[in-house]
C-alpha cells in the first residue's frame, strides 16, 4: 500500500478547504512587510519595514479577523488573486505550491512544528521593524525579503545514549 500524498500535492489550491488553504502559511510574515514601486521600471522594492498589525517576534497578524477593516490595504490571498500578485516572496507557500514545487524542510506542515520556519532564518523575526517607528520607507529598502532564503538547518545534537537500564547502565 502507498501513502496517498499530501493535501498541497494531492489537490490544486482552488480545491482545497478554507482550513488546507489557511495551513498553507508558513507564518514567515515576510509579505507583511511594506514594499514600494519604482515609478519607471515598476520593479518592486522590498523592505524591512513591518505593517503596523504584524507581532515581528511571533510574525503572525495581530489581528487577523479584523484586519482588513484595520488595514484596508491588507490583499487578501486568494487562489484567483494569486496569479496577479508580483510581490509574494519566492519562500512563499503559495507561489511553491502554485509552481508545483515541493514545501522546503522548514515548512510546518512539513517539519510538524511551527518554529522551523524561524529556526531556519526564514521569518522576518529578529530584522523586520515596525512602521511605528520605522521612519521613511525609503531608507529601509532591502534585497533579502524578495531572495529565496538560504535555510539554516539545525544543528543535531549527538545524543550520549539512547535508552537506559534501570541501573543507569546504558544499553
Ligand atoms: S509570505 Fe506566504 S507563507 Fe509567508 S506569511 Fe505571507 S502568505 Fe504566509
Ligand atoms: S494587516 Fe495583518 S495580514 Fe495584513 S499585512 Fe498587516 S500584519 Fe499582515
Amino acid at each position: 500500500m502507498t501513502d496517498s500524498p499530501p493535501f498541497w500535492q494531492a489537490r490544486r489550491l482552488d480545491e482545497m478547504t478554507t482550513e488546507e488553504w489557511e495551513s498553507l502559511c508558513d507564518g514567515c510574515g515576510r509579505c507583511c512587510l511594506h514594499k514600494l514601486r519604482e515609478d519607471e521600471t515598476d520593479t518592486v522594492l522590498y523592505t524591512d519595514v513591518a505593517c503596523r498589525l504584524l507581532d515581528t517576534d511571533s510574525c503572525r497578524c495581530s489581528d487577523y479577523a479584523g484586519r482588513q477593516r484595520k488595514v484596508p490595504d491588507c490583499v487578501r490571498l486568494t487562489p484567483a488573486a494569486l496569479a496577479d500578485i508580483d510581490w509574494l516572496p519566492p519562500s512563499c507557500a503559495y507561489r511553491l505550491v502554485a509552481a508545483g514545487r515541493p514545501l522546503p524542510w522548514w515548512h510546518p506542515l512539513v517539519s510538524g512544528r511551527p518554529e522551523t520556519v524561524h529556526e531556519a532564518g526564514v521569518s522576518v523575526r529578529g530584522r523586520a521593524i515596525s512602521e511605528r517607528r520605522a521612519g521613511p520607507l525609503e531608507h529601509h529598502i532591502a534585497d533579502w525579503p524578495g531572495q529565496m532564503p538560504a535555510a539554516r538547518k539545525p544543528r543535531v545534537r549527538r545524543q550520549a545514549r539512547d535508552r537506559s537500564g534501570p541501573d543507569g547502565e546504558s544499553r
